[in-house]
């Protein structure tokens, strides 16, 4: 299959993916029956733009592209956006002083569009209804949800690139943190640790709260870390991620202070053999659905099937959760460019929980796990 993606190229503004993008947009639209398609989801701005901030929407037609900001993002959108040519009729950034949807609202009115797309899942109803009534009576919104999302769910070299850097940053920063941890040491000091260490390596934020849990709280897949100490004999699991120049990494790790018990061993092997079931399954053309199954079945064999509460794995990119979802009931079949997490694991009450995961990339002919961290039971 020919590669139609762009090569790594940071640093270049020439080489900006967003006017690529906006076209691929732009030439779409006519097909969906669309004269415009307002978009309101920070990381698709910024996919589709560069644009950054946290108050700002973009309104694609077939010849124009219309950022509107408010005068506070006026220095940086032109920073993010615009290349060496400045503001062209292609591109143009709109200061509104006030709210932003009037200022849409009048473009759409001057520019007499009429069908314009919006994304359902990612405007809030407050500004669709705002949207709506000031709109002229001949235009109407017409639902266009996960358009960009599934551009964004196939990533460029140089976007998987992003991620791989992220993925490392993040290793090393679990590696950092990792050295430190003693017994006493609280859960959330060892999140803390983790998270300092991951901008001192060039992150800009965690990609999600870093979660630390040991002993009996491993068991909540989800635990936020707390004041409790980490004391021998326990079982600590660490999932944490960065986010660094806007791309996200995921991973998850477990650690035992002392002697692991049988159960303890047996249990991690299972969910390991698990894990490494699932990505073996994955390759382009595979179903989502039978990654999962793969997991899922390793932990059948082992009486496990009931402990593994949450779907196997989820695309990352932008966002920390974005398509395609690794579950039972997910379809989407694997592509190559799409960047995925593997990240089965069992939880039980009295016992604890153990997930091991990694970031995945598909590749043409199978997948690259991304993640260079050592996947053994870490025992300190
Ligand atoms: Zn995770
Ligand atoms: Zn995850």
């Amino acid at each position: 299959m020919t590669d139609a993606r762009e090569p790594a190229a940071a640093g270049n503004p020439a080489s900006h993916p967003y006017a690529a993008r906006r076209r691929m947009i732009a030439e779409a639209l006519s097909g969906r029956r669309l004269d415009a398609l307002l978009v309101a989801l920070s990381p698709n701005l910024r996919y589709l733009s560069g644009f950054t901030g946290s108050n700002g929407y973009l309104l694609l037609s077939a010849e124009r592209a219309l950022l509107f900001t408010d005068p506070r993002y006026l220095l940086q959108a032109r920073q993010e956006c615009l290349g060496a040519a400045g503001p062209s009729r292609a591109f143009e950034i709109r200061i509104a002083k006030g709210p932003l949807v009037p200022a849409v609202a009048s473009a759409i009115s001057r520019f007499r569009w009429r069908r314009i797309g919006y994304e359902p899942a990612r405007m809030t109803c407050d500004a669709f209804e705002a949207l709506k009534a000031k709109l002229p009576a001949r235009a109407s919104l017409t639902a266009a949800g996960g358009w960009i999302e599934s551009l964004r769910a196939i990533k460029s070299l140089a976007e998987i690139d992003l991620i791989r850097r992220s993925v490392v940053t993040n290793s090393r920063a679990f590696e950092q943190a990792a050295a430190r941890l003693r017994p006493g040491m609280k859960e959330s000091d060892l999140a803390a640790e983790i998270e300092y260490r991951m901008r001192r390596l060039g992150a800009e934020k965690p990609s999600f709260e870093t979660i630390v849990a040991s002993g009996r709280r491993t068991a909540l897949p989800h635990a936020q870390p707390t004041a409790a100490q980490i004391v021998p004999e326990s079982l600590v699991l660490v999932d944490m991620g960065s986010q660094q120049d806007g791309y996200c990494s995921d991973m998850t790790r477990m650690l035992f202070l002392g002697n692991p018990t049988p159960q303890v061993k047996r249990t991690y092997r299972a969910v390991l053999e698990a894990q490494l079931a699932a990505i073996d399954a994955v390759r382009p053309g595979a179903r989502t659905a039978d990654v999962d199954a793969a997991a899922r079945s390793v932990l059948q064999a082992h009486g496990l099937e009931e402990a593994f509460v949450h779907s196997t794995g989820h695309g990352l990119g932008l966002e920390i959760h974005e398509p395609p979802r690794i579950g039972r009931r997910d379809k989407t079949r694997l592509a190559p460019g799409m960047a995925i997490t593997i990240e089965p694991g069992v939880y039980l009450e009295d016992f604890g929980g153990i997930r091991i995961e990694d970031t995945v990339a598909v590749t043409a002919h199978g997948c690259e796990i991304l993640t260079p961290t050592p996947k053994e039971l870490r025992i300190l």
